[in-house]
């Protein structure tokens, strides 16, 4: 039943209905943004262009893999929660266990749907393009470390957050985030850790000339020579790239093998400077303080719709497990957007220390290297494009060039 004020809407809608409403809305645009991307690149690709039929290809499983999502949370909503309630009081089941149920079910589902499109992405894009080395056993095994992963991080916070609704304190709100925000920071903290324990084997550059550049790179921007390491992802992918993650000194820059097998030294010295400028400009704290924030703005939201609907602990935790894609899917928009201002800085900071022409050449040889495709249609860049095209980069880059 819906508690809230307006009566006549109360005898119209329930709150699981205007949750299937939001969920069913942010799908239908899933779908269009997805829909307009696969267009986008027909329309522009030509015969043999490999890049351009992958991305529609690709699109098209996303809009596959939405559709699973969207009927895999509506079912949850409208029908597997209130039964496992049901069945929850019948039995006389904590709320806590019920809560820790729907984490499973509803969190792990929606993992195994977006594994499993990974994998059908696997199978008919990348391997198509001569892009994938793991094996369908290598592939298993990951999801299943990152399953672990999200249980290990997720099962006490869901716990947690129960017992503190039980609590019924006036501020358990303000508590169940410190409690998130608290699990974010260290999962942020040890994803260097996890990445080497779990998934990839680092190593330290050999000795060198590519080694002394580097180092000598990092030393200049007062990063500790430490940070960079280099992890074997050709045991899973020919794809090229580099990234940097961690928080504050447990900050780390990896390098994919097949970058300093594929790209020059200047290159991969751009590239280097690249993850660099993202560490100068702090923009992992700044996307952890962001987080936080937007955390806490759902935390007041969740507060409020719970005390109206008068869910009890387990519900509101299933209702909110559920709509998470959706609410993720309405705050993408600035999130990517925040991510492109970013990466355009990170460009800027590596064509100052590097020059332009190297930043140019490693993102036109990356490119190449991974099939990519030069640019996207508006509406998909706007929802999912966490980075620029690569035509907006270098663009970007030669007008950053041109005497004013
Ligand atoms: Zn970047």
């Amino acid at each position: 039943m819906f508690n809230g004020s307006c009566t006549t809407c109360s005898e119209v809608l329930s709150m699981a209905d205007v949750l299937s409403v939001w969920v069913t809305l942010a799908f239908l645009a899933t779908c269009w943004v997805y829909w307009r991307e696969a267009r986008y690149q027909v329309a522009r690709s030509t015969g043999g262009d490999a890049s351009r039929k992958a991305a529609t290809k690709s699109a098209y499983i996303a809009m596959a893999a939405a559709l699973a999502s969207v009927a895999y949370n509506l079912c949850f909503i409208n029908v597997a929660i209130p039964q496992i309630l049901e069945l929850g009081r019948t039995e006389n089941v904590s709320q806590v266990l019920l809560s820790v149920v729907f984490l499973v079910l509803i969190s792990g589902g929606n993992l195994l749907i977006d594994r499993f499109a990974r994998g059908v992405s696997i199978l008919i894009v990348d391997r198509k393009l001569k892009l994938n080395n793991a094996s369908p056993i290598l592939f298993v095994a990951d999801a299943a470390k990152s399953l672990a992963v999200s249980t290990v991080f997720g099962v006490p916070l869901v716990v947690g957050w129960c017992l503190l609704m039980q609590d019924g304190s006036a501020f358990w709100w303000l508590a169940a985030w410190a409690l998130w925000f608290v699990t974010l920071t260290v999962r942020m903290l040890v994803k260097p850790q996890l990445e080497t324990l779990l998934f990839s084997t680092a190593h330290d550059l050999p000795d060198g000339d590519l080694r002394a550049r580097l180092e000598g790179l990092l030393k200049g921007c007062g990063i500790g020579t430490r940070s960079l390491q280099v992890i074997d992802a050709s045991k899973r992918t020919n794809r090229v790239n580099a990234s940097v993650t961690g928080l504050g000194r447990h900050k780390r820059i990896f390098l994919y093998d097949t970058l300093i097998k594929r790209l020059s030294a200047a290159e991969v010295e751009a590239v280097v400077a690249h993850e660099t400028g993202h560490a100068t400009y702090r923009h992992l704290g700044k996307a952890w303080a962001g987080l936080g924030l937007m955390g806490l703005l759902v935390a007041c939201a969740v507060t409020g719709i719970t005390g109206v609907a008068q869910w009890q602990a387990a519900e509101a935790i299933g209702l909110l497990l559920a709509t998470y894609p959706a609410m993720l899917l309405s705050v993408r928009p600035l999130l990517v957007r925040i991510s492109r201002q970013f990466e355009f800085q990170a460009d800027g900071f590596a064509a100052k220390v590097c020059g332009r022409q190297a930043v140019q050449k490693a993102l036109a040889n990356i490119f190449t290297a991974n099939h990519g495709v030069w640019d996207h249609d508006w509406a998909y860049a706007l929802v999912f494009a966490s980075h620029p095209s690569g035509r907006e980069r270098i663009g970007r880059l030669q007008q950053a060039g041109r005497p004013s």
